[in-house]
This record gives structure tokens, C-alpha cells and sequence, in this order.
């Protein structure tokens, strides 16, 4: 037997004081608990060796519910080891860090005080374009994602949910009502709370692609799929399917609705005629209230995604007071940024930069940041191109250095200004992180780790209610892990300053 080392832990507790160079033995301890322990003491007694027979030592488990309801404090002595926690999941978050620290039936002299910086963390689910998916996957991540004190999964399933209403549009690769069940036990006996997430809006191509439903779409026939707001069919159906989701959806709290890259507004007769009256954004806000009227009616509260918001700030008064902002940038990896996510509707440029610090940037920039312009940005002369309007409304949250760098993530601030909840959404996988470049994408980690650090750090600044990390395309899920340990590290341990 080597010398004794100390364990590293992921996430770090907020506190963490290692008290001798030697280990206990918990196995010379008798377990009590509060009652309300009991069912998870169950559990955990096992993995963790624990013995509730008697014997001259007590380790003790309670809960006290004045302490904010994941913080969990530890304390050990040689006679006594005491574990309070804020409610059960404080608790089971306490018992993840004895078993990070567990060596045989030994664990480290510690005293802890933890808590998380953001309420949630969480990650996307993606069946829908993550083919590769199966439920068996699913399972294994959400076990994963506890042991890192990952507390959401925001679940997406395309057309692999088995709608019995709409029969047409279900996958051949479907989840089955028990896997879906099964999922949402799982993840309550893992403290995780589940997020559906159903598109009302856009990217419904498995829907308007089915013949019987194609009268629906308001996009072309060469890749957009997106519904008709002025049908009244369009609100229908969504309500339908959105009603098989939440009977399955025992316990949730949150729907999110979608309503990303809408590219496709006023093209029909009826719908150019409203747009001319309450414009495009118009057109945009109206259907998405509907929706989350009907959600607030169901007792949950929408999500949605910001860049249709952000395309027509105007429409941010008339949003649904209650809704939450999902707001997602893949590119950010710095507290400044050389770009800026230029999200007009007519133009629609995306990552757009300002070319004439291209050789003072070669100086000062990261390798990573270098690329992100190269790869990913358009010029665009952001003081004589940029349309006036837009400028004029976001220019208070570009930072002070605009237009050669700019604060990162600066919608953040819009939103919050203007009285809404704010998730951050961070990419946390590697390949379309470093498109073109197909070849070294597995070790291509840093792009999405600065990512979520960065966005991270923000939304702490800006008092957002957490982060969900997101992903989009269909490779290995096992990739996704370590933008997993990225999501679940920042957002428990929050980001100390670098400097
Ligand atoms: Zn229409």
C-alpha cells in the first residue's frame, strides 16, 4: 500500500478543509439518520459500506431544511462524523462526495461546506438529432450525470416519441412509452429534474415533411420547415402532441417550446397580410404567447430559445412575462470577444467581426480565438453596416471596447433588464465545435470548454437561473462526456476570477 493521497474532486466543494494526513474508517461507525434520510440511506448504505449496527462511533445524517436545499455540510472527527444537509438532495449530494473520496471502506479526514453557484445545471438530452441515443445510453448518462451534481436534463425527442394521436410522424427508432417512463424514474431517483422540450414553431420537419400535414408549412420545399401561424391547425397539433409529452412528464415544472431560427415568416397569403399590420416580429410573438398561455394553463412555465427575441428586440415587451429565455452562443470562449452574433432578420449574419484590428488581434488573441473568426465569422463594418436600430438598442451592453472586442455574451443583460429569467446554453461537444476540421475533433476540447466557462461565468454575473449544455449532432454520445465534467464543474464551483 503507497503512501496516503489526497483525492481531487469534480466538482470541487466550495470548502474544503483536509484535516490530518490520514484516513477513517467508516466501517468502525454506526449509521443514524433523521427519518426523512431513510430512503436514501437505504440506497447509499451499500455503495457506501455503511453499518447500522451498534458501535461506540455515530455517523449522522439530518436534515435541516434552513439551509439552502442543495448545500450539504460534513464534518468528521475521530468519535463522530456529521453530515446535515439542506433537504435530501443536499443529502445525496453529500454521499456523491464521500464516494468520490471512498477507498475501500476508508475515506479522508475532511470537513465540507458545498453549494452550488447556479440552481440549474443541466444538459441536453438530444434524441432527436443524436440518433445515436438509445434509451440504454440515456440511462447510463443520467446515473453519470448525478454522480457530478448535474441537476436537469432538458429532453428533446423529435419524431422519436411514439405520439398515438399522430401516428405518421413517429420514428421507426422511437422510444417506447416504458423507456420514456423509465427515464423519468430514473432521473427522480437521481434527483434530476426533466425539461420536454417540443418545437412549436420551427425545425418541425418531421412534422410538415408527412404528407397529411405538408398544408401546414409556411417555409420552401428545400429544407425549411417551419408552421403557419395563421392556421389555425398549427396551434392545434402542437397542443396534441404537446399533451401526449406532459401525461408522461410526471413531476415537471418547465416546457420548453422552441422557437428558433423562424426563418420563414409572412410568406403565405394570410400571413404577408398580418405582417403588414404587426410586422414579422408581430407575426413571431403572437403565436409564441398563444403557446405559452397554453402551457402557463397546464401549470408549467415556457422556455424558449432568444434568437427570434433577439432578431426582433421590440417583441421582448410583448413576451409572455413569465417565459424563460434560453439564450445560446457556441462561439463566445472569452470575457471579450472579437465578434458579435448579428442576428437580423433580413441580413441574417450570425458571427459577424470588424477585419481592421486583424493584425493587432494576431497579437493579442488565443489560438482558439484566432480560429473561432476564421472558421466561423463574416466582416462587417459594425459602425457604418450594422442597421442603426439595432445598434442603438444593444450598444449600452457591448462593453466599452466595441466595436474592436466586445463583452461577452452581452444579451444576457438585455434580457435581464428587461425583467426575464435567463438560462445560458453552451455547446458541450467537439465536432461542429471545430468544424471543418473533421480530422482532430476528438482532441478538439478546448473550444467547448471556454465555451461553457465563459458563459458560465457570466451567468453567474447576471444572476441567470443556471446553464444547460447543448448538443446537436448524431456521433458516439460518449463524446459528449467530457463537455459533461465542463458543465458540471463551472456551474457547481462557480469561476474564480483568472486574473
Ligand atoms: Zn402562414
Amino acid at each position: 500500500m503507497g503512501p496516503y493521497q489526497k483525492p481531487y474532486f469534480l466538482p470541487a466543494p466550495k470548502k474544503l478543509v483536509f484535516k490530518r494526513e490520514e484516513q477513517i474508517d467508516i466501517s468502525d461507525f454506526s449509521i443514524k439518520a433523521d427519518k426523512k434520510c431513510e430512503k436514501i440511506l437505504d440506497i447509499y448504505k451499500t455503495k457506501l459500506g455503511l453499518s447500522q449496527s451498534s458501535k461506540k462511533k455515530t455517523f449522522l445524517l439530518s436534515i435541516n431544511n434552513k439551509l439552502h436545499n442543495e448545500r450539504y455540510v460534513f464534518h468528521s472527527s475521530p468519535k463522530e462524523i456529521v453530515c446535515e444537509a439542506g433537504s435530501v438532495r443536499g443529502l445525496f449530494y453529500c454521499l456523491q462526495t464521500l464516494l468520490q473520496m471512498k477507498d475501500g471502506s476508508k475515506i479522508s479526514f475532511v470537513d465540507i461546506e458545498d453549494m452550488p453557484s447556479l440552481n440549474i445545471r443541466g444538459i441536453h438530452l438530444n434524441f432527436d438529432n443524436f440518433r445515436q441515443m438509445g434509451y440504454r445510453e440515456a440511462s447510463i448518462m443520467i446515473q453519470t450525470l448525478a454522480k457530478f451534481k448535474i441537476n436537469t436534463i432538458l429532453i428533446e425527442y423529435g419524431d422519436r416519441f411514439p405520439y398515438k394521436r399522430h401516428p405518421l410522424i413517429v420514428s421507426s427508432n422511437t422510444l417506447t412509452i416504458s423507456e420514456i417512463k423509465n427515464l423519468y424514474k430514473l432521473a427522480k431517483e437521481n434527483f434530476i429534474e426533466v425539461i420536454p422540450l417540443l418545437q412549436s414553431f420551427g425545425h418541425l420537419d418531421y412534422l410538415l415533411d408527412v404528407k397529411k400535414y405538408s398544408y401546414l408549412n409556411e417555409g420552401d420545399n428545400k429544407g425549411g420547415r417551419q408552421i403557419c401561424p395563421s392556421h389555425p391547425d398549427s396551434l392545434k397539433i402542437f397542443i396534441e402532441m404537446a399533451e401526449e409529452i406532459i401525461s408522461l412528464s410526471k413531476g415537471i415544472r418547465y416546457f420548453h417550446i422552441g422557437g428558433d431560427e423562424t426563418r420563414y415568416l409572412g410568406v403565405c397569403p394570410k400571413c404577408r397580410k398580418r405582417a403588414e399590420v404587426i410586422g414579422k416580429g408581430g407575426l413571431y410573438i403572437e403565436h409564441i404567447n398563444k403557446v405559452c398561455g397554453w402551457i402557463k394553463k397546464k401549470g408549467l412555465r415556457p422556455i424558449i430559445w432568444d434568437d427570434m427575441i433577439c432578431t426582433f428586440p421590440e417583441t421582448i415587451d410583448k413576451l409572455d412575462k413569465d417565459a424563460i429565455i434560453m439564450y445560446w452562443d457556441y462561439w463566445a470562449t472569452a470575457q471579450k470577444t472579437t465578434f458579435l452574433l448579428a442576428r437580423e432578420y433580413e441580413t441574417n449574419r450570425g458571427v459577424v467581426y470588424h477585419k481592421k484590428w486583424q493584425n493587432e488581434w494576431n497579437k493579442e488573441l488565443s489560438e482558439i480565438e484566432r480560429e473561432n473568426i476564421m472558421r466561423f465569422g463574416r466582416f462587417l463594418d459594425l459602425e457604418k453596416e450594422w442597421e442603426p436600430e439595432y445598434r442603438e438598442k444593444f450598444l449600452p451592453y457591448l462593453g466599452n471596447e466595441f466595436p474592436k472586442y466586445i463583452k461577452s455574451f452581452p444579451y444576457l443583460k438585455f434580457y435581464r433588464d428587461k425583467g426575464f429569467e435567463v438560462l445560458g446554453a453552451p455547446l458541450i461537444e467537439h465536432l461542429f465545435a471545430c468544424m471543418p476540421d473533421y480530422h482532430n475533433w476528438i482532441l478538439h476540447l478546448e473550444r467547448p470548454t471556454r465555451n461553457i466557462f465563459e458563459f458560465t461565468r457570466r451567468c453567474i454575473e447576471e444572476g441567470a437561473l443556471g446553464i444547460i449544455g447543448t448538443s446537436w449532432m448524431n456521433y458516439p454520445p460518449e463524446v459528449l462526456y467530457p463537455g459533461i465534467l465542463a458543465t458540471a464543474k463551472f456551474s457547481w464551483e462557480g469561476i474564480k476570477d483568472e486574473k
